[in-house]
């Protein structure tokens, strides 16, 4: 068994396993680390990664990118229907509302979800570290943005469950990139804490987050972000180059989806050039759009110029960080950079200019975010043994518990946790109740997001005493180590029995500076504060009853992810069939070459007698054009059979040259004595 860290990219995606010699990146069926999250269908197959994005000029409609991005989401989201505009295949909305991309897979139309997108894309990182491996891969550790939100957590989760993968952990991809900073310079944390600040520049996204390390463990502070990234600088220089290409040549690059992405593709090349070169280079494209030529030219200052904007909300980004984590500039011990968009000098400069600190490059720029999550996936299994490391991180919004009134009181609401909460962490919140109510988890701040509400928990089977009083309902309001946040149980207390129990545990609860903190507006809605795995100010008593609860938040729902989970399992056999097809056409191919070469002229010649030998050529050669005429499409079981068939003429050539070059002599001897 084998576990791994996935850093699930925008634009690619790094896979990083853990063994017993360390933490190591594993490369894919091309020898690249970078996997693009890319998936593209076709008549007969999927495919993924590095051969979808190979193939997407030639297949736009059935290659779809970015859908990191729509998950978790509706169609008709205002940050979907951004997204859209840069993903050419074709997406729909579904009767429920939600998004149906469209492709054309098996000769028939067929419509996927972004979290069926995803569960490929992570099939095939499955395969890639199963084949690196040599050994079956379950356990794993994903990374996933700071700022996403528990609809966007809970659809990559379910995404995971589709592919097969068992997640210990959902990690926000700056605490992996900590992590992977912190655990090998554990020795240098001694003496005094060290707060680092990490920058994640994407594809798509801009992240930063505060840490403090200490031995043994570290701690996010605060993190701030912006939904922008290289594509935004892209697009920034496709919009340029597309006004002087409408100017000089007359062509709109825009009117054609196939000429837009070709512009793309060599405005990411010139960008990245230009991180390395400040002089003047050229982008050149051959029969851009109606067999036209076009060339033109740009260097670093013209592109910091029209980029200014996203430059800007960079500079802001990272001084919302400084205020919000509340450190000074003499706090900080160093700024460490990944992601690729952290190559570009004015990025760097502004990190100077903000910070007072040269940006520093102690991590692997690419695989900081995988190794990280490989290093938390040792941790937390069986499987490796690894030095522990804790990892406390936040919950990046506030959030709410609000509850109905039921006919003696008013709607009640409590903030349960103040943004940039420490995760994972439980709090308790007790209401007073008669009778079954509905509690929702809703966000307490702006989210990126449309709907702030969380989730509903009914509460059920709530009674009154027997004496027709109300009793108290302690709601378990729990940031799981997903990130996700979610009312884990509810128990009714007896109060009799709870009030004893309560002052038996007083003096543990004082041991735990959070707990017994008032948050609720009277007495009777008190919240208890839990770090998970820490039991101390557990005041559950033997008459406590567990009430049932009926939930509705986010995610699938149990039967939908089983047969999604069906569907991927049907199509990574269909895959697989396919692969073992083309193996069969290829052995073939590969077969009709070789022996033709190996007896005309080749050492198999003198092995055969003439006529023999010329009616194999003959039927080597009809085979040649039946590969690829009739023969180009048919059932491995078809390309099996007839190389079954020529191997039983062409076997006894090669016995017999096989004979031979064991014991010549004797052949000499016979052939003498005929
Ligand atoms: P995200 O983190 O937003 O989900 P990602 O992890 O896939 O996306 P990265 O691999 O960190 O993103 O970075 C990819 C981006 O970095 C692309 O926009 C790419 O053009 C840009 N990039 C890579 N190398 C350079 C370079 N040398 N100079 C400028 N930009 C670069
Ligand atoms: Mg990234």
């Amino acid at each position: 068994m084998s576990v791994i860290g996935i850093d699930f990219g925008n634009e690619g995606c790094y896979v990083a396993a853990a063994r017993s010699g360390g933490i190591e990146t594993l490369a894919n069926d091309y020898s690249l680390r970078a996997t693009p999250s890319f998936v593209a269908f076709d008549g007969k197959k999927r495919i993924i990664g590095v051969a979808a994005k190979n193939q997407q000029v030639t297949n736009m409609k059935n290659t779809v990118g970015g859908f990191k991005r729509l998950l978790g989401r509706k169609f008709n989201d205002p940050h979907v229907q951004h997204e859209l505009k840069s993903i050419p295949a074709r997406v729909e909305s579904r009767n429920d509302g939600s998004i149906g991309i469209k492709v054309n897979y098996l000769n028939e139309d067929q419509h996927f979800s972004p979290e069926q997108l995803t569960a490929m894309l992570f099939t095939k990182l499955k395969e890639t570290s199963a084949a690196a491996m040599q050994t079956q891969v379950n356990d794993c550790v994903i990374t996933c943005p700071v700022f996403f939100t528990n609809a966007e957590r809970q659809a990559l989760l379910d995404a995971a469950q589709i592919a097969g993968l068992n997640v210990l952990r959902l990690m926000n991809e700056t605490t992996a990139t900590a992590l992977a900073y912190g655990f090998y310079k554990n020795d240098l944390f001694e003496e005094k804490p060290r707060n680092v600040i990490f920058v994640d520049f994407g594809h798509s996204a801009l992240q930063v987050s505060a840490c403090v390390f200490t031995k043994g463990k570290l701690k996010m502070l605060a993190s701030s972000w912006d939904q922008i990234g290289g594509r935004d600088i892209d697009l920034a220089l496709a919009d340029y180059f597309t006004t002087e290409f409408l100017e000089r040549y007359k062509i709109n690059a825009k009117t054609n989806a196939r000429a837009n992405l070709r512009l793309l593709t060599e405005i990411e090349k010139l960008k990245k050039q230009m991180s390395a070169n400040s002089t003047k280079l050229p982008l050149n494209i051959e029969c851009f759009l109606d067999d036209v030529d076009v060339s033109s030219s740009m260097q670093r200052s013209q592109m910091e110029e029209l980029c200014a904007p996203v430059l800007q909300r960079v500079e802001q980004t990272f001084k919302k960080l400084l205020v919000e984590s509340k450190l000074s500039l003499d706090d900080i011990h160093s700024v460490e950079i990944v992601g690729g968009s952290t190559r570009i000098p004015s990025v760097k400069q502004l990190i100077e200019q903000v910070f007072n600190k040269p940006a520093s490059t102690t991590l692997n720029q690419d695989e900081a975010v995988s190794r990280g999550a490989a290093l938390q996936c040792a941790i937390m299994s069986p499987a490796v043994r690894v030095r522990e490391f804790g990892v406390t991180d936040i919950q990046n919004y506030a959030v709410k518990v609000l509850w109905e009134g039921d006919g003696t009181s008013s709607n009640g609401e409590v903030e349960i946790f103040p943004q940039f909460h420490p995760s994972p962490f439980s709090r308790l919140v007790t209401i007073a109740r008669k009778s079954p109510f509905v509690a929702s988890i809703v966000y307490g701040q702006q989210v990126p997001y449309p709907d702030q509400t969380i989730g509903t928990w009914k509460i059920k089977d709530v009674k009154p005493t027997e004496r027709g009083e109300s009793q108290d309902v302690k709601l378990k309001v729990r940031i799981n180590q997903n990130g996700i946040v979610l009312i884990s149980s509810a128990v009714l207390v007896d109060r009799k029995e709870q009030e004893e129990a309560a002052a038996a545990s007083e003096q543990a609860a004082a041991d735990d500076k959070n707990a017994g903190e008032q948050a609720g507006p009277n007495a009777s809605e008190q919240a208890e504060a839990q770090p998970e795995g820490n039991d101390k100010t557990k005041k559950k008593t033997k008459k406590d009853i567990e009430l049932p609860m009926e939930p509705i938040t986010h995610g699938f729902e149990p039967t939908v992810l089983t047969s999604y989970a069906q569907q991927e399992a049907k199509m990574i056999g269909n895959d697989q069939k396919e692969t073992e097809r083309i193996d069969a056409k290829n052995a073939l191919e590969e077969f009709v070459y070789d022996m033709r070469n190996k007896l005309q002229g080749g050492p198999l010649e003198r092995y055969v007698v003439e006529s023999e030998r010329e009616s194999i050529v003959a039927q080597l050669n009809d085979l040649e054009n039946w590969l690829y005429e009739d023969g180009e499409d048919c059932d491995r079981e078809t390309y099996t059979n007839r190389l079954t068939a020529l191997l039983q003429k062409t076997d006894p050539i090669k016995l017999r040259a096989h004979d031979y070059e064991q014991c010549p002599a004797v052949f000499e001897e016979l052939k003498n004595s005929i």
